[in-house]
């Protein structure tokens, strides 16, 4: 898959995981469209990607609202060839068991992690589908196939975004369709995980503990080489950072 040229949606660009994934991009000549809901962080990232020579475009606001969406995709035709999108926003709020998770922190994960990728999708996919193909990269989680006591809306919200992305390649087989599980990244999240309530944080405390944790840079540079390689070998599968 060739990047360089191409227009590139990364959605939660302001930080982690998202922010490396931008930046590598950057590195290999793609325009961006970058959203999250912290403008002033997102801003920081987009002036780390023009320095590397990119056209950037920030749309701040949150992914899983229709109008966000719209925007995104309208800002990378505007750029230029619009060549795919990295569904990585996600919320975790680890700690209370389902019954004591509250309503809007439930509708926040499943509104972040799932329902933005659907709208990403709504608006997207017909275009991509026009220019013959592209691709869609859900960051996903091995939360998804893993319960852990205090993360049953991430667990569920994870395998719920898996299994878009992998009927969304089935639905439309011409756009390189993946889910990318990036392992276990030393970001905000994980720190949420240290320091949430209940037995979880000691399993996040673990993850850092044991030396384990990767680094945003590393697992993103990881996604690019898989979305590069031009034999689609994970299109409708999950691609992990050990792939490349
Ligand atoms: P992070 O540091 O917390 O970053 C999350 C990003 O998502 C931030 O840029 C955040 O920006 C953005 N975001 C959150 N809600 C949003 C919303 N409603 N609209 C737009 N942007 C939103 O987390 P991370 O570790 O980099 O995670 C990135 C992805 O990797 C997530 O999908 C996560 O589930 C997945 N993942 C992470 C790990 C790990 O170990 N870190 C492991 C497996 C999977 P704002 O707050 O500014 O909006």
């Amino acid at each position: 898959m060739e990047i360089s040229g191409k227009t590139v949606v990364v959605t939660g660009a302001s930080r982690g995981i998202g922010a490396a994934i931008a930046v590598g991009l950057a590195r290999l000549g793609a325009g961006l469209v970058l959203n999250a809901r912290s403008e002033e962080s997102l801003e920081g990232v987009a002036a780390e990607c023009r320095s590397h020579g990119a056209e950037v475009r920030t749309v701040a606001g949150d992914c899983a609202l229709d109008q966000t969406a719209q925007f995104m995709v309208k800002a990378a035709k505007v750029i230029g060839e619009f060549g795919g999108f990295v569904h990585n926003a996600g919320v975790l709020h680890p700690g209370p068991a389902l019954w004591e998770l509250e309503e809007a922190r439930f509708d926040e994960v499943f509104d972040t992690n799932v329902k933005a990728g659907y709208l990403l999708a709504k608006y997207a996919v017909p275009n991509l589908r026009r220019s013959g193909g592209g691709f869609a990269v859900f960051v996903g989680s091995g939360a998804a196939n893993y319960p852990v006591a205090g993360w049953a809306a991430y667990s569920a919200a994870k395998a719920a975004e898996h299994a878009l992305a992998f009927n969304l390649a089935l639905e439309a087989p011409e756009i390189y369709t993946f889910v990318y599980s990036p392992g276990t990244v030393d970001t905000a999240m994980q720190q949420a995980g240290r320091e949430a309530p209940g037995e979880i944080a000691r399993m996040f405390q673990g993850f850092r503990d044991g030396g384990g944790l990767l680094t945003p840079e590393f697992t993103a540079g990881k996604l690019l080489a898989i979305l590069q390689d031009p034999q689609r070998r994970f299109h409708g599968k999950v691609a992990s950072y050990r792939d490349a």
